[in-house]
């Protein structure tokens, strides 16, 4: 392509027919001409065009089913919760809808409930990966929070804002599209009050906090500056809007609250009248418990022994549960989801010409050392790094590396995995 300039040949722009000395320039390709001013209108035809695209997407909400398969495209297992969320996903989109369309009529004789979700399960089996995901099938903004960050502060209110202000910094600051979003609030379970008596000292704590998101689950509209505790500023916060504040209506927002709630067992034990024991009589451990999906049973006044504020819990009419990761789900976390840790690893090697290759007894270490970790599927990663740090290292500057591979000694004992060359 040639930008002619005005002393060589003078061709007239192939779309509007302007001279060249009419127009700011011309921009020529093999036998046709175009000039600023219809560049421009190509842009903006280009933008509208997307911006089409997108409403219509927005329009098609995907059904349960399909939300589920999409799932299974990132996260092993866990279909209970997969099904569950589905369902409670696709109803709050279709309520928002509804109630866009309908104008929100206040005779309407049935009024659909928001139903945010309680998500309990153990760490690193893919609390966050499921919530994550579902905002990404929807293309909705999306926010992570740690309760736990919520306990320490004085002024409450300041830190739930700085959770909202993250979904707008995630939307674009753009409130509208925020208030359609989805909020994930981590370890909930450690603002639980502890034991069942009323709240004492340092308790209360944990309970004010418990309070304070009742309102902004429920739904209110909330003033978010700028710059709240916990966050950085907004993207053009010189604007006036950012000065004063934006004010965010919660109501459509989808929370989802997650947490371990380690003890949560034995409560639902105690009142179901199974004890720890197992087959023959062996003493059951937390993992096996877990593991069998003890959690699949909780209801509310469990969580309510746990420690947390009936009110809150009531807020939370969905509640499921994810189970903590066996052997076999860590092996196919490493291998099968569309970003699984092994197709990324390979990936990078790819782009020096080398094939990483693993043993499947190698993999099956690295599961192994994962469970023994009890960290779910967040100890693969570490795992895999140490074993690749120094080949990562030095094939890069090896020439005529073909192929790496990882040996279930590299895994075990540390040993440099294999190495061929040209
Ligand atoms: P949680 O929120 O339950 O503590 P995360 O969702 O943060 O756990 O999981 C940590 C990491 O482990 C994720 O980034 C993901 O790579 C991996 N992971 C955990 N569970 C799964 C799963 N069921 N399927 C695929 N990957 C998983």
């Amino acid at each position: 392509m040639t930008v002619l300039s005005p002393d060589e040949s003078q061709p007239n722009c192939s779309f509007c027919q302007k001279r060249r000395d009419e127009v700011l320039n011309i921009v020529s390709g093999p036998g046709v001409h175009i000039c600023d001013g219809c560049v421009e209108l190509c842009v903006e035809a280009v933008a509208e065009a997307k911006k089409g695209k997108l409403t219509t997407r927005a329009r098609e909400l995907p059904r349960p089913r399909e939300i589920s398969a999409f799932l299974d495209t990132y996260v092993v297992g866990q279909e209970r919760a997969k099904k569950f969320l589905s369902v409670a996903v696709y109803n709050h989109y279709k309520r928002i809808r509804s109630d866009d369309a309908a104008g929100r009529s206040a005779d309407d004789d049935v009024e659909l409930a928001k139903s945010n979700i309680l998500l309990l399960g153990p760490t690193g089996s893919g609390k966050t990966l499921l919530t994550q995901t579902l905002a990404r099938i929807l293309d909705v903004p999306f926010a992570v929070a740690d309760a736990t960050g919520l306990t320490e502060a004085g002024y409450v209110g300041e830190d739930v804002d700085a959770m909202l202000l993250k979904l707008l910094q995630a939307a674009d600051n753009d409130p509208r599209k925020a208030e359609t979003g989805i909020i994930y609030i981590d370890e909930i379970d450690k603002i639980a009050r502890r034991g069942e008596g009323p709240a004492v000292s340092r308790d209360v704590s944990g309970e004010g906090v418990q309070q304070s998101l009742l309102k902004v689950l429920e739904g209110s509209v909330v003033t978010v500056r700028p710059h709240s505790r916990g966050a950085g500023p907004v993207q053009g916060s010189r604007s006036r809007a950012a000065q004063d504040g934006l004010q965010l209506d919660t109501t459509s927002i989808l929370f989802i609250v997650g947490g371990a709630f380690p003890g949560l067992e034995e409560i639902i034990e105690a009142r179901t009248g199974t004890k720890g024991i197992g087959f023959g009589g062996s003493v059951r451990s937390r993992q096996e418990r877990v593991a069998e999906n003890l959690f699949d049973g909780v209801i509310p006044e469990d969580l309510v022994k746990f420690g947390m504020v009936p009110e809150l819990i009531g807020r939370l009419p969905v509640i499921t549960s994810v189970a903590q990761l066996d052997r076999d789900a860590l092996l196919r976390i490493l291998t099968e989801p569309r970003n699984a840790l092994v197709r990324q690893y390979r990936r990078l090697f790819e782009l020096d010409g080398v094939e990483l290759e693993f043993e499947e007894a190698a993999l099956e270490a690295v599961a192994d050392q994962a469970l023994s970790r009890g960290t779910g599927a967040r100890g693969l990663r570490a795992i895999l790094e140490d074993a690749l740090i120094s080949v990562m290292y030095e094939v890069p500057s090896l020439e005529g590396t073909v192929r790496v591979t990882v040996t279930e000694q590299t895994i075990l004992d540390g040993r440099e995995p294999l190495l061929a060359f040209r």
